[in-house]
């Protein structure tokens, strides 16, 4: 069945707008097989699981990540859309620190369903088009599509920055079997500027774009699931339980970003009030707190695992 709209290049703009509607800040479209960068893309992706940055993350090795076709069948394009998790009230600087994109309702839910509310339009609209959801669980080079769409640029930092809302953005795909019209790629504008590879403090960041999540303070708080953390990553911690920031707050393109102003982007209340005390928590006042939240991925033992080593290495 034809689809209601005049034209690709209209069906492509109502799809980018109806995204904007349901509350992204941004929404482009790339059209799959995509261009010369995602093959290069994946060559970084194997350079980088060959030397083992990704540590334990072993679900980064599926071959499946480099061929998107397989994750749905006739896929034409993909709708990339950018969630702005950067809230007012998003807790900046206190002495036990959360990363920003953890502190407010679970973002995989939050695009999601948003997502899912495009899809049921794009079933009115265009009936014979089929469509799949990817919200970092499906294994696919999010931000090597993003960038193809034209959404933002693969930062030094290895982050996705967008020209108006910086990298306080997380990432959502639809995978549709309608070919759209996709808008131009993104142009790195990280020029010059080295600012995150110099203020990282345990040098994480090799080289440009790649990340040694062996060196990771943000891997290492929230995916190892050792009894303790390295010594080096220990004596880094500066406050920072789940996560960390400082690569993204130093980044130029950071410093005046819109902010969001909607109920899903603010902190959760105990996460505002952090402190020692979390120590004294039971396993169920952790699951309260937890629950909702991408930040249950860091199991209660953890949590406090974490906090111990802050407090040691003060
Ligand atoms: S998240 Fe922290 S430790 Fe990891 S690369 Fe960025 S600044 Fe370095
Ligand atoms: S701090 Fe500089 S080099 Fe790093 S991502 Fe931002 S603009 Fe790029």
């Amino acid at each position: 069945m034809d689809n209601l709209f005049q034209n690709k290049e209209e069906l492509s703009l109502k799809i980018k707008e109806r995204a904007i509607i349901e509350g992204f800040a941004v929404s482009r479209i790339a059209l799959i097989p995509g261009s010369s960068r995602l093959k290069l893309r994946t060559k970084s992706l194997e350079r980088w699981l060959e030397n083992n940055y990704h540590s334990e993350m072993k679900w980064m090795e599926a071959q499946r990540r480099k061929n998107i076709e397989s994750l749905l069948k006739n896929a034409k394009s993909v709708l990339t859309v950018g969630f702005n998790y950067m809230s007012e009230k998003t807790q900046k600087t206190k002495n036990f620190k959360i990363g920003k994109f953890g502190q407010g309702e679970d973002y995989h839910k939050v695009i999601y369903n948003k997502l899912k509310n495009v899809g049921r339009w794009v079933n009115d609209e265009i009936p014979d088009c089929k469509w799949k959801i990817c919200v970092d669980s499906s294994p696919l080079l999010e931000k090597a599509w993003a960038e193809e769409s034209g959404l933002g640029w693969i930062g030094k930092h290895s982050n996705i920055i967008n020209k108006y809302y910086g990298s306080w953005l997380t990432l959502g795909f639809m995978i549709l079997t309608k070919e759209l019209i996709p808008d131009k790629p993104s142009k790195s504008l990280c020029g010059s500027c080295e600012k995150c590879i110099e203020k990282c403090p345990t040098n994480a960041i090799t080289e440009p774009f790649v990340i040694n999540s062996n060196l990771c303070i943000a891997y290492h708080t929230i995916e190892n699931r050792n009894e303790n953390l390295p010594k080096y990553i220990q004596k880094n911690l500066n406050g920072w339980i789940a996560g960390c920031d400082i690569c993204q707050d130093v980044c130029p393109w950071n410093k005046s970003v819109p902010l969001n102003k909607n109920i899903e982007a603010e902190p959760k209340q105990w996460i505002k009030n952090l402190n020692v005390e979390s120590l004294d928590w039971d396993e169920k006042q952790w699951a309260v707190n937890l629950k909702g939240t991408t930040l249950k991925r860091i199991k209660p033992w953890m949590w406090k695992r974490n906090i111990k080593a802050i407090i040691n290495n003060q």
